[in-house]
């Protein structure tokens, strides 16, 4: 009776539930770990991510090899094929897999016809359960974000002062909406030069015959723990101070701002969300650091990621197939290539190209928000989000995309629209100075698209956004609207592509 371990590519922490339960038996625990390339081209994936995942593995094979474990490191075509050949090699009865993230590979990985048990064990990578989360949500109407938020925070007794906030309020987001005004003295975030492991992931991805977006080099991220909590110690040394009040600010060469850059390394399992929000908390009591900034930042991992997550298992399949707006246009060629007047896009689509990166803003006010107003076809969407980011994974993308930032899922997860016109990309970003749109334009030939799409997708959809209560206001605007300007918008919205 043999027990093996196959570790996931996104799984890399030794105190993961499948390796941490065999701990005092790892010397005789095979452990397997497959590199597939076929896994890599089943869509289009940032050069940068292929490096990241691969080299992240290889460097994890070798610490648990360090450790004592016995790891066998496939690279292989397929999964299957090494899985039953090292099954056979090492008598496994017994397969115990840490329960995946992502649906599609559970799927897959049930359906497997294996040559001994299988058992899957349930994930630990995150603070909520998938059944705590379904507990959570079954007896309510409406599932907010601030709610589940508030219930980790007392759960987990995270940022309170007995039963109440500390500070005295839940969230302080009010005061993290600053338009980047005058000279910002940004940090510079910490970066990597590839080690030999590095290296050659890079050479396997550049000389790769399948399709892969972005630039593979300079790659600069971090690819063990070690370094993940060197990003974690530089994050809490020099930017969460800051973090708060910039948050949503964006401007052209400053890539991450006050960011964390942390999202790559908690989807690896490099870092562990409840160990992030300990140090960040610990962070704010030693060093008298601002409230907003701290409950800002432990909103996004506490709140956000794990309500993304939670929904994301909790929804029916027919979710990742939602269009509420029925969009059908399909997705245009520069979101490949960054070749759009548009500055905001082009600056950054350009970003992304080159470091698989964008703060939230920029995903969605930007990206989402342009895919939304233009009615660009969801879930072609989705597919270009997952290539497009380095810390890109189904369980993340689907929720973002469709329910934040497509409102694709009719309000399942916001309560309005994310849809904004050139007026908010002027106010948070410094694109539009560099822009041959004119950002006041909604109509003439230098009207800027975000104008006459923002003004067309309400008029398209006023029944359907009547329905959402907060979208009355702005729709009392389009009424008030010159029928030639609305004309003019429509003509503008159809012919623009
Ligand atoms: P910070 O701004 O410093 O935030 C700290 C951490 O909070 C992040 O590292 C992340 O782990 C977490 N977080 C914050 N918001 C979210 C959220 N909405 N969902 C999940 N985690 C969150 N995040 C991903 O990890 N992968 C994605 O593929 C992804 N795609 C997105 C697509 C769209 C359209 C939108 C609107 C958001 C998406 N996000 C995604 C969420 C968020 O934008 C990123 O997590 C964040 O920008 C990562 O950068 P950071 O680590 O510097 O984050």
């Amino acid at each position: 009776m043999t027990t093996g371990i196959w570790v996931l590519g996104d799984q890399l922490y030794a105190g993961q539930a499948a390796l941490a339960q065999r701990d005092e038996h790892k010397t005789e625990t095979p452990v397997l770990m497959i590199e597939s390339r076929q896994h890599g081209q089943q869509r289009r994936y940032h050069a940068q991510k292929l490096v990241l995942v691969w080299s992240a593995m290889r460097h994890f094979a070798a610490e648990l090899k360090d450790a004592g474990w016995p790891v066998s490191y496939k690279i292989a075509e397929d999964f299957a094929t090494p899985l039953r050949q090292w099954i056979q090699e090492h008598d496994i009865t017994t397969l115990q897999v840490m329960e995946p993230s992502d649906r599609p590979f559970l799927t897959f990985l049930q359906a497997l016809d294996l040559p001994c048990d299988l058992e899957i064990i349930p994930n630990n990578h995150f603070l909520w359960s998938v059944d705590g989360f379904k507990a959570w949500a079954s007896d309510r109407k409406s599932l907010l974000m601030e709610s589940f938020y508030r219930a980790g925070r007392k759960e987990l007794n995270v940022l309170m002062a007995g039963d109440e906030p500390v500070g005295g309020q839940w969230n302080f987001d009010k005061e993290n909406r600053k338009p980047p005004k005058g000279k910002l003295d940004t940090p510079e975030p910490l970066t990597f030069a590839p080690d030999e492991i590095t290296q050659a992931v890079i050479e396997t991805v550049q000389t790769a015959d399948f399709p892969t977006f972005g630039a593979v080099e300079p790659f600069q991220w971090a690819v063990t723990r070690d370094q993940a909590l060197q990003v974690l110690d530089h994050f809490i040394a020099t930017r969460l101070n800051t973090f708060g009040p910039y948050q949503d600010a964006m401007v052209t060469g400053e890539d991450t701002m006050w960011h964390a850059l942390l999202s790559p390394y908690l989807n690896l399992g490099l870092l562990q969300p409840l160990e992030v929000i300990e140090v960040v908390e610990q962070a704010y009591h030693e060093q008298d650091l601002p409230i907003n900034s701290v409950e800002g930042f432990i909103r996004q991992v506490m709140g956000w990621r794990e309500y993304m997550r939670g929904l994301y298992w909790h929804v029916d399949e027919e979710y990742f197939d939602r269009n509420f707006f029925d969009h059908d246009r399909p997705l245009p060629d520069f979101f490949w290539t960054g070749d759009t007047d548009m500055n905001c896009l082009h600056q950054v689509i350009d970003q992304v190209q080159r470091t698989g990166y964008g703060h939230h803003i920029q995903r969605l006010m930007i990206l989402a928000n342009f895919a939304l107003i233009a009615g660009l076809q969801p879930q072609e969407v989705e597919d270009w989000f997952h290539a497009a980011f380095i810390d890109a994974y189904d369980w993340v993308m689907q929720t973002n995309v469709l329910g934040m930032g497509l409102f694709a899922d009719g309000g399942v997860l916001a309560s309005k629209p994310y849809s904004a016109s050139a007026n908010y990309v002027n106010r948070m970003s410094d694109y539009c100075k560099g822009c041959r749109y004119n950002h006041k334009a909604k109509t003439g030939d230098d009207a800027c698209p975000f104008n006459f799409f923002y003004w067309d997708f309400l008029d398209r959809h006023r029944d359907k956004l009547k329905s959402q209560g907060r979208m009355n206001f702005i729709l009392a605007n389009l009424d008030k609207m010159n029928p030639e300007d609305l004309d003019e918008i429509r003509d503008r919205a159809a012919n623009f592509f």
